[in-house]
């Protein structure tokens, strides 16, 4: 049975998101306020933790950055009324694989769910465990990654933009397939968000002294060669 923690301080929506997943078979243990959802997102093994954007004692975004410097692979929904660009690129960028905004159908909430176990699965089952290209390793079993034996700090977003480039040498990849393959869906996202993250990359992995790993394809997307 896959265990899911749910941090949202809406007592009456946590009750509803509970009640929904347990009658979907999901075993749910609910976290009223960020910090007592942090000490059991730490403690516990959790197949997934969905995750409030406005919470009291701590934030969200706090919340799942602290997460992340333990454990980079769970996946992590945060959940949030505001619809904003920037509250999503946040987001994404303190770690979450995905957000839904209140209010949303359970469907939605299960489907995107669904979404993230098989990714975790394809990941799992991949037997690959390294990457290279040029100057870059990725340790795909530990999440990291190095450049001639030199660390590349990258939060989890930029990892999983990375490792798509570099399972897909020489291939072109338009932005809507990256949003696919590394946000998880094709649509709800503006594209622009994919540019704003190569553009993180580029400026981790790149040196002034060589060319560019991940090339613009003007009217289409990108291309690491
Ligand atoms: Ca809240």
């Amino acid at each position: 049975m896959s265990k899911l923690l749910i941090i949202e301080d809406e007592k009456s929506l946590a009750r509803f998101i509970e009640l929904e997943m347990q009658h979907e078979g999901y075993e749910t243990t609910v976290a009223t306020d960020g910090r007592i959802g942090l000490q059991l997102a730490l403690a516990g093994s959790w197949d997934a933790i969905l995750l409030d954007l406005l919470l009291p004692e701590l934030n969200g975004m706090e919340v799942c950055r602290r997460i992340r410097q333990f454990n980079k692979t769970i996946p992590i929904i945060m959940i949030t009324a505001r619809d904003s660009v920037l509250d999503r690129v946040s987001g994404l960028d303190s770690g979450a694989d995905d957000y839904i905004i209140k209010p949303f159908a359970i469907e939605e909430l299960l489907a995107r769910l669904r979404s993230l176990f098989r990714r975790v699965e394809a990941l799992q089952s991949n037997e690959v465990t390294i990457l290279t290209f040029k100057e870059l390793v990725v340790e795909l079993e530990s999440c990291v990654v190095k450049k001639r034996d030199v660390v590349i700090s990258l939060t989890k977003r930029e990892y999983d933009l990375l490792v798509t480039f570099m399972s897909n040498i020489n291939i072109v990849l338009s932005r809507e397939v990256l949003l696919n393959k590394v946000w998880g869906y094709s649509t709800g996202v503006e594209t622009n968000v994919v540019d704003v993250y190569v553009r993180y990359l580029r400026n981790k992995i790149d040196d002034q002294n060589e060319g560019h790993y991940i090339h613009t394809v003007r009217g289409i997307g990108y291309v690491m060669r």
